[in-house]
């Protein structure tokens, strides 16, 4: 499968000339016959990666109860759309819908299902897991009905393309993906303006394709009233070079599998904050995940699961826990923004 998009990688570049680096991570991911999300269905222990809902239900719990709370603060709206920008195996979504169920019947009778997914194999996934909550697909944020709407994505914005420029000692170029004897390099292509102060051999991340995505999220949260809460893997700085490929849990080069590995790049926050203040909604953190899962109350969830569990279970819970919110962990590597409709109050996790 690699092989022949690779083949057809390197033969565009023998014809058209370099590509920048968005344009080969949109290929590896998203061709059509040969994408990665069009053909893997790549999350699990079996698969290439592990999401944090797929390390432990109290993840997507915690998240639907943070989602209940955000209805309420909407004065409890008979219906509610919400949404789940990539869903994955629909791990999150069922535990949230299950948490919600028991904690606020009101909020989970109210709420009107819509996920954003292109992979078919996910999409069957998503059906299988959350067929009593009878789901609504789309391609993409553009079809889901105007109406409030509370709006998760975890681990979505670091799949969609990134570019690259690169401070050399001729100033900074972009950097492109071209070819050497038969095989994929990186390279450097045209001239820049400097992203920013940088030591020559920096590397500057920007993303058209998720500023779009973002900027159109948060006009709909500011004009229809909602919330968004975006978990992923990023800091505040756009510096530094963090395209990722995993293949079976293991790091690979970048340029080596293209549509057989998952491609990734930290999300940079400070550009959806400023990007929500545009838009008018109001963003709150990002927070560290480990401090924002704990004010949400893992450890009590942590405890109460416990009680009910055998020796093995206890280890699973306690490795699960730590995990998700060790520094060493996940705890500092991924961080959660809220984004609200003016006029909310501080979403619960996000008060310091
Ligand atoms: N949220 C899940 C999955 C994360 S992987 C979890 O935490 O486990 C990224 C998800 O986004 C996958 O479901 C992938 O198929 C989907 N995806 C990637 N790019 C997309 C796009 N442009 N539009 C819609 N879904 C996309």
């Amino acid at each position: 499968m690699s092989r022949a998009l690779a083949e057809e990688i390197l033969a565009r570049i023998r014809e058209h000339g370099p590509l920048p680096v968005s344009e080969y991570m949109r290929l590896a991911l998203f061709h059509p016959e040969h994408g990665y999300y069009r053909t893997h269905a790549a999350i699990g222990a079996r698969g290439d990666f592990i999401t944090a809902p797929e390390i432990s239900q109290m993840f997507g719990e915690l998240i639907g109860l943070w989602a209940a709370e955000l209805w309420a603060a909407l004065g409890r709206p008979p219906t509610l759309h919400l949404v789940e920008l990539g869903p994955g195996r629909g791990t999150l979504m069922a535990d949230a819908l299950r948490a919600a169920a028991k904690a606020s019947p009101d909020f989970r009778a109210a709420i009107d299902l819509h996920l954003v997914e292109i992979n078919p194999e996910l999409r069957r996934r998503q059906g299988e897991a959350l067929a009593a909550a009878r789901p609504h697909w789309h391609d993409d944020l553009g079809t889901v009905p105007t109406r409030p709407a509370i709006v998760i994505a975890n681990e979505f914005f670091d799949a969609l393309p990134v570019d690259q420029v690169v401070r050399t000692e001729a100033g900074w170029r972009q950097r492109v993906v071209e070819h050497a004897d038969g095989r994929l390099v990186f390279g450097h292509g045209d001239p820049v303006a400097k992203p920013a102060e940088a030591p020559v051999g920096s590397v500057f991340e920007l993303s058209p394709e998720r500023e779009m995505i973002a900027a159109r999220l948060f006009e709909r949260i500011a004009s229809q009233r909602g919330a968004a809460l975006i978990i992923d893997y990023g800091s505040m700085s756009a510096l530094g070079d963090s395209l990722q490929a995993v293949r079976a849990h293991q790091k690979v080069e970048p340029l080596a599998e293209p549509g057989d590995a998952d491609l990734t790049a930290h999300v940079d926050f400070s550009r959806l904050t400023a990007l929500a203040g545009a838009a008018g909604a109001v963003a709150h953190g990002p927070v560290p995940q480990g401090a924002f899962l704990r004010r949400l109350g893992i450890a009590a969830r942590a405890a109460t699961l416990l009680r009910a569990a055998t020796p093995a279970q206890k280890r699973d819970i306690e490795q699960a826990m730590r995990r998700l919110i060790e520094p060493d962990e996940m705890g500092t590597l991924f961080q959660a923004l809220a984004v609200t409709a003016p006029g909310l109050p501080i979403p619960p996790g996000f008060d310091v």
